[in-house]
């Protein structure tokens, strides 16, 4: 027997939340499966995606792998390039890319190819991560246009508060003041941008967690915007253990039991990628029901508390999140958001379909 811990992907889910993308919207969809699909592995993601318009990542690699793997939809470099030699692998593979800052404007100058890269010219509205500041993007864009190695522009930005109450105002209207004086395409939206503001969608929205079932926004379910989670995280108990009042539990006994108490251990740790900040009450579901994890997870394992559930014992099924469990919840029990919880599954954990 294997180590029981699984990372379920139903495909059928991402398929599901594809088609609402697609309800939601009139403009193409560029599908983000950065961060190996955000965790659910790139192939798998890619195959129920399959539907979409075009797939954004950052790692040539794994853009190379789609193409390989038979997908001819756009497929973008959320980052570009990150030196000379990629030049020759985006022309052969068709790859697109984001130039987001004038040395990699300079790089393509000394690039011999002619007329075979579509680019996607990133524009800094007030994020200030990457991109050219409106200022920068009329002359950016003329040495795009002139460049004999550029077949097609679109031009993107990022909001840093399209989930947030601050919302899109101020850099959607920047936004569309530089685009005003080019006649190229345009993409802005990331989830909560799709799912809030239609007047961000444009020629092309790049929706990412919200294609995995999980909301952009914290006081919005899942549920509620009709999307279905594509990962099950779970294990089994492997011991358990019987405590008594004054009894503690784990590195630096975090837990201390008040009464006797009976807990399970679970075979899921931090090199899973269980976060180790989970606290004390974080909700776990032991055979469907839901109770609290106790004191500080290991590397391998981590405690449930199991007085309530005397029918519980050693191998029942233990949902870490997913099906039952909003990954959102044990994610702010953590202090962290879905996005971070979903890319830190480690490769030790099977993903099965
Ligand atoms: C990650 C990313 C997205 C997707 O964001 P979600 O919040 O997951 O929908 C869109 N655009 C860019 C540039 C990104 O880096």
């Amino acid at each position: 027997m294997a180590r029981p811990i699984q990372a379920h992907i139903d495909l059928s889910a991402l398929e599901n939340n594809l088609h609402v993308a697609r309800r939601t919207t009139f403009a193409r969809i560029m599908s983000v499966i950065k961060a190996d699909g955000y965790g659910h592995g790139l192939l798998h993601v890619a195959e129920a995606l399959a539907a979409t318009d075009g797939y954004a990542l950052l790692d040539i690699r794994d853009a190379v792998r789609l193409r390989e793997a038979g997908y001819r939809q756009t497929i973008l470099l959320l980052e570009g390039f990150f030196g000379a030699a990629e030049l020759p692998v985006i022309a052969e593979y068709d790859l697109t890319s984001v130039i987001h800052s004038a040395w990699q404007i300079d790089m393509l100058d000394a690039y011999p190819g002619n007329g075979k890269l579509d680019v996607w010219l990133k524009v800094n509205t007030g994020m200030n991560r990457l991109g050219f500041t409106p200022e920068q993007v009329s002359l950016a864009m003329e040495q795009l246009r002139r460049h004999r190695a550029v077949r097609d522009i679109t031009l993107m930005t990022h909001f840093a508060n399209a989930d947030e109450a601050r919302g899109v105002a101020g850099p959607l209207a920047l936004f569309n003041d530089v685009a005003a004086a080019h006649r190229v395409a345009r993409s802005m939206a990331n989830s909560a941008a799709l799912l809030r503001y239609p007047a961000t969608h444009g020629d092309w929205v790049r929706p990412g967690i919200m294609l995995y079932g999980a909301s952009p926004f914290v006081d919005v379910s899942t549920q509620q915007l009709g999307l279905k989670p594509a990962m099950t995280l779970s294990s089994r108990i492997i011991a358990t253990q019987e405590l008594r009042a004054g009894d503690e539990v784990g590195y630096g006994a975090l837990f201390r039991a008040e009464h006797n108490m009976r807990i399970g251990i679970v075979a899921c740790g931090y090199a899973d990628g269980y976060p180790r900040s989970a606290q004390n009450g974080t909700p776990i579901l032991v055979d469907g029901q839901r109770t609290q994890m106790l004191g500080r997870v290991s590397m391998d394992m981590l405690y449930v508390d199991l007085s309530a559930l005397p029918q519980c014992d050693v191998g029942s099924r233990v949902v870490l999140w997913g099906e039952g469990l909003p990954i959102e919840e044990v994610a702010r029990a953590a202090g962290t958001v879905s996005y971070e919880l979903m890319c830190a599954l480690t490769p030790r954990v099977p993903i099965k379909l």
